[in-house]
Order: structure tokens, then sequence, then C-alpha cells
């Protein structure tokens, strides 16, 4: 799967875990439940993307 992938290479990178949108952190609870996120659950709401 491709999120995961993705995951993956933003670990390597050192960005895993942050939103991609507003780079605040995402909460790791978040992170528990769907450990491929890429934003925080205030920009996934908002329906914004950024690759
Ligand atoms: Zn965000």
């Amino acid at each position: 799967m491709e999120d995961i992938e993705r995951a993956l290479a933003r670990m390597a990178d050192g960005t895993y875990g942050l939103c991609v949108t507003c780079g605040d952190r995402i909460p790791v609870a978040r992170l528990e439940v769907i450990p491929w996120a890429e934003q925080c659950v205030k920009c996934k709401a908002r329906g914004e993307r950024r690759r």
C-alpha cells in the first residue's frame, strides 16, 4: 500500500509524525490508530492536501 511506503520514507527523512500541511506534530494517539497518517486531524477535516 502506497500510504505505508510514504510513511516509511518519511520515517527515513525525519518528518514522520509531522503534518504535511501545517507542520505540526500529529498526536501519538492518532498515529497509533493510523500509523501512516500524513495530516493532523484539523487539516484532514479541512480537506487540505499537499504532496
Ligand atoms: Zn495540520
